[in-house]
């Protein structure tokens, strides 16, 4: 019975019409009306199979009101975005879509709790990004992203920004004295930043952990500048002075965002 009931919930949600719209996320309520359509009209149902398909209607009512529906979520995200700015500043999204011409180019974590456009309030053609694990700017991948910038976009800033908390780094700062690793990539991505590690280990090893990765996440920052400075077109652009490198933290622990020249002393804003 409970593979019968099973699949004529399949049915309700997979046959009705209407839930062709599943990616507009109605597929719970459609499975929820189909069963209650059910009940209405086969009023000959066994009492059993009517007890179970009213318990099958009360848990996916229970799951619908709880369940996270990443399709109406991108859905209501967009809707918001395009009520909010988009058709607010029309001359803005007018501009940009002749080109893009961003003062900066940012380095971030791919961490869901550092977005720069929310923590820096960048708008829509404002910052050339890159995030990726601990924000690390060696590779090919990387490379392309700040040729482009640099030389394309002619970018006045890069700016490296670490945060706070950081797993990319606490991985870093794990890495076995012998080297070996444990994951298939990211040990591999974060050992771009060893010399971070080593610089803290050295010079911190008196703190608890907690307090090296700490270190270790500013640290990294400033290998990650000196990494950019191996790109020839940024040492040119720094040497000419067209180019600026600055560090960043965030903390989002503590709400406080340093920033800093990169060779000079660091001030917080
Ligand atoms: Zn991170």
């Amino acid at each position: 019975m409970a593979v019968k009931l099973k699949k004529c919930m399949m049915l309700c949600c997979y046959s009705n019409p209407e839930t062709e719209d599943m990616a507009k996320g109605s597929s719970y309520e459609d499975a929820i009306a189909g069963l209650k359509k059910l009940l209405s009209e086969k009023g000959d149902l066994e009492g059993v199979a009517a007890a179970k398909i009213k318990q099958l209607t009360a848990e996916l009512e229970a799951t619908a009101a709880n369940k996270f529906n990443p399709v109406q979520r991108i859905e209501a995200g967009f809707a918001h975005f395009k009520k909010e700015k988009y058709e607010k500043y029309p001359e803005l999204f007018g501009e940009l879509s002749k080109g893009q011409s961003p003062k900066f180019m940012v380095f971030a974590c791919s961490d869901s709790r550092v977005c720069p456009s929310h923590v820096l309030d960048f708008q829509p053609g404002e910052a050339f990004m890159v995030r990726n694990i601990a924000n690390m700017t060696k590779h090919s991948g990387v490379g392309a992203a700040i040729e482009y910038a640099v030389l394309h976009l002619k970018v006045e800033n890069i700016v490296v920004i670490g945060h706070s908390l950081c797993g990319g780094i606490k991985g870093l700062m794990s890495i076995p004295e012998d080297g070996s690793t444990a994951s298939e990539f990211i040990e591999n991505w974060v050992k771009i930043c060893m010399s971070a590690k080593n610089k803290v280990k050295a010079e911190f090893d008196s703190l608890d952990f907690a307090e090296q990765c700490k270190n270790c996440e500013k640290e990294a920052v400033n290998v990650s500048l000196g990494n950019l400075l191996t790109y020839p077109f940024v040492r040119e652009g720094a040497l000419k002075k067209t180019l600026s490198l600055k560090g960043g933290h965030y903390d989002f622990v503590h709400g406080v965002f340093e920033l800093w020249n990169f060779d000079c002393g660091i001030t917080s804003v």
